[in-house]
């Protein structure tokens, strides 16, 4: 069997399309604040990327690259200022910080209502209890996708590989929010490869290249690559071997071109309920 490739690009495009509608057909005027500290060439291409996405659905960026010197005070200073900036929606902190930072202090720092990347333990906690209004954006992206090609997730056995604040952990919390039947694996998980073959949704979420290969994967399963590597040719690439997994999957991500683009849209619209929110 052969697999259908879920379009990454063409699903965000259509989300950024959405967010681009609704604010033009209700005259909103949304800002995103996005601070990066440093010169991590990975960051600053992120960050590009979400300015131009900005752009594309109307909604106005601010963009505060500071240098990677600057002290805690002044980046905790920066954020109390976004913070009671009205034109101001939605504040990003492009992690990783330097060293010296404390990038748990940071985002503990940023309003709730204005934490679109929602990492803030407030927001987290609603997630937890399912009442939330932000969604981590790459699991949010990652549902948009599944969506997208009309999988249920209810009922189904899925497997999550890795467990990190960011990714693995809220993917766990919103594929059991839609009922499915969740297993959450990580580098000390015993039996993976049979525990990952138990997988109708299989969701991969580790950061190293081919991790996932076809004798982990079972026929007619969805594959979800969340991982974003340079293979030995430097080429990017996700956790999964696409080509040998393709052959087995009923539907699987590419990388790149995936859940990429996926967490940017969805950065888009958690600016714009946070607009929402705040104009309550
Ligand atoms: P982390 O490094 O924080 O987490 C990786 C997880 O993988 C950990 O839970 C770790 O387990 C687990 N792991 C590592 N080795 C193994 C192993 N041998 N067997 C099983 N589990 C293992 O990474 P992130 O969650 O932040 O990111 C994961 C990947 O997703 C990266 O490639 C990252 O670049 C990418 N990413 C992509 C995004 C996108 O927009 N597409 C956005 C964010 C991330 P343990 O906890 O035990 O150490």
């Amino acid at each position: 069997m052969a697999a259908q490739i879920i379009d990454g690009k063409a699903v965000s495009a259509k989300v950024k399309e959405e967010v681009r509608q609704e604010i033009e057909r209700e005259g909103l005027e949304v800002g995103l604040a996005v601070v990066i500290v440093g010169d991590d060439p990975a960051s600053r291409v992120y960050v590009n990327n979400k300015k131009k996405a900005c752009e594309v659905c109307g909604i106005k960026s601010f963009e505060y690259a500071l240098p990677a010197e600057t002290t805690e005070e002044e980046l905790l200073a920066l954020v109390d200022t976004l913070n009671a900036d009205k034109n101001v929606n939605g504040i990003l902190v492009q992690l990783p910080l330097p060293k010296h930072l404390n990038e748990e202090k940071v985002i503990e720092r940023i309003s709730p209502m204005k934490d679109v990347d929602a990492f803030h333990a407030a927001n987290v906690g609603k997630i937890m209890i399912g009442n939330y209004a932000f969604l981590p954006c790459t699991p949010a992206g990652c549902m948009e996708l599944i969506h997208s090609a009309g999988i249920d997730v209810s009922g189904k056995e899925c497997v999550v590989i890795g467990r990190s604040n960011i990714v693995g952990k809220p993917m766990a919390m919103l594929l059991l929010h839609e009922n499915g039947t969740v297993t959450v694996c990580h580098s000390r998980t015993k039996d993976l490869k049979e525990v990952c073959r138990r997988a109708d949704i299989l969701v991969a979420a580790v950061g190293r290249a081919g991790f996932v290969t076809a004798d982990m994967v079972k026929d007619g399963a969805v594959v979800i690559d969340v991982g974003i590597n340079r293979n030995a040719e430097g080429k990017l690439c996700g956790d999964v071997c696409f080509d040998e997994v393709a052959e087995k999957a009923s539907y699987i991500t590419p990388v790149p071109g995936g859940v990429g683009p996926m967490t940017i849209a969805m950065l888009m619209k958690n600016t714009v309920m946070a607009k929402r929110i705040q104009s309550e």
